[in-house]
């Protein structure tokens, strides 16, 4: 089954568990806008190149449209059109007035000199600017994607429309009008969700609860330094080429890690192409044993369908918490389900990000400079409501914690569809 058709049923179970009217299940499974382009680049030597970009529109009943670019091989129409309904389910879950949308390129940006990355930044920019607004559609930093290119994309839309616009887009470096603490939101976000899911549900922790981090980059690394600093034990850690793993239980300093991983693997243009796997005073596992490794918290941070029907037997956590969109397959979902392993889903655990695109954009429109200890306040206050409106949920409906979060959202989209008086 597509991403975005198991998607769908998730939405459509969640329906069906709060008596949700199958008008607004039916309006949501079908994007309000899809577009794809060619985005042309020519080459440092002189050829030209075509990737195709996508944009998916998905949802307006609650705000602008508001998601991520994502800049990977494996991008396509069916995982932007999934990504994009979990914007909306995300948005309306920690309750701000956005609606959802997702983009990207189908491209390998370490492949690209910086230079071309560039160019097939502005380039992409030039041909979504007539969907893209600070009142249509703001998109974000995602896989593969940086302050860098979110400040590339600020300027030629600026010079496109004219004048200075910088809340067209979030995640934006500082010096180009981004906000305190939106590089680390998402991580940051995850450990308020899971200290709330740890200390008021069942889900009892020890003093110095272990985990392991599937997913070193923007959310990942961002996770593991909040989490160390909170007392957590990070026993493993991995990336795409591979895991390391703490066999003595007594816990990673994640900035030692992130230093020998860019000491060792040189840096070609904005990417780090070192690997954790350079830290070798751990015991190397491959990216599949990794996620069998016993532990109190599994936290996945790097791409969708990572536990799948046939690794949910082995998986030995008694909580996992989704940062990354999609890691957990519906299959897998409901099979940990059975053996009693929890999952805080990706649409409240990685809500921090769009949370504080949210005050960035604020903030940028109303030419506010934000602190980061008001953001963090601020994270703190929405993003711990929302997890507190999921457990309730859970609890009074006797339900699974992402058929709660889909629950509270599809309760929102229809009090917003309702003030429309759409029915
Ligand atoms: P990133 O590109 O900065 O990092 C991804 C990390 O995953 C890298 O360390 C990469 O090496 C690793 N990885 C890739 N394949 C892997 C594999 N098979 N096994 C182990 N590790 C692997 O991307 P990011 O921004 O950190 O995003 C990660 C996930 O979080 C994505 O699913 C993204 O959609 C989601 N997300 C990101 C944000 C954000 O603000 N950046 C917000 C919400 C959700």
């Amino acid at each position: 089954m597509s991403l975005f058709a198991d998607t769908l049923e998730t939405l459509r179970s969640a329906g069906t568990a709060g008596g949700i009217s199958d008008t607004l299940v039916k309006l949501l499974a079908s994007p309000e806008n899809v577009i794809e382009v060619g985005v042309p680049l020519r080459r440092d030597d002189g050829t030209t190149a075509e990737f195709r970009g996508y944009r998916v529109q998905h949802s307006s009943v609650r705000g602008p449209y508001k998601g991520g670019l994502r800049y990977h091989p494996d991008v396509d129409m069916d995982e932007v059109k999934a990504l994009a309904l979990w914007m909306t389910i995300k948005c309306a879950v920690v309750g701000i007035p956005f609606g959802g949308g997702k983009g990207g390129i189908a491209v390998d940006p370490k492949t690209l000199s910086p230079r071309e990355l560039e160019r097939l930044t502005r380039e992409f920019t030039r041909r979504m600017s007539h969907v893209w607004g600070p009142d249509k559609d703001i998109p974000a930093p995602d896989l593969n994607t940086n302050p860098k290119i979110m400040g590339w994309i600020a300027d030629e839309y600026a010079k496109i429309v004219g004048k200075p616009t910088p809340a067209v887009v979030t995640g934006k470096a500082l010096e180009d009008g981004g906000i305190p603490g939106r590089d680390s939101a998402t991580g940051d976000g995850g450990l308020i969700v899971l200290k709330k899911f740890l200390h008021t549900t069942p889900h009892s922790p020890p003093s110095t609860p272990s985990v392991i981090i599937q997913g070193f980059g923007n959310v990942g690394y961002g996770f593991a330094e909040a989490a160390a600093r909170a007392g957590f034990r990070i026993v493993g850690l991995s990336d795409s080429k591979g895991g390391i793993w703490d066999k003595r239980g007594e816990g990673m300093d994640p900035e030692n890690v992130m230093k020998t991983k860019q000491e060792q693997g040189h840096i070609a243009g904005c990417y780090c192409v070192g690997s954790v796997c350079d830290c070798t005073n751990y015991a190397p596992v491959t990216n599949a044993a990794l996620l069998e490794l016993p532990c109190d918290v599994l936290v996945l941070a790097a791409l969708e369908n990572q536990i799948t029907k046939e690794n949910a037997p082995r998986i030995k956590v008694k909580l996992i918490l989704e940062l990354a969109n999609g890691p957990v397959t519906r299959e897998a979902d409901a099979m940990l389900h059975e053996r009693g392993i929890a999952v805080v889903p990706d649409v409240l655990a990685n809500a921090g990000g769009v949370v504080v695109s949210y005050f960035e954009w604020s903030a940028n429109r109303l030419h506010e400079r934000w602190d980061r200890a008001r953001v963090s306040k601020e994270l703190e206050r929405l993003i711990g409501t929302a997890a507190q409106s999921v457990y309730t949920t859970a609890q009074q409906e006797k339900i699974d914690y992402r058929t709660a979060a889909y629950l509270v959202a599809l309760r929102r989209l229809a009090e917003a569809l309702h003030a429309r008086q759409v029915k």
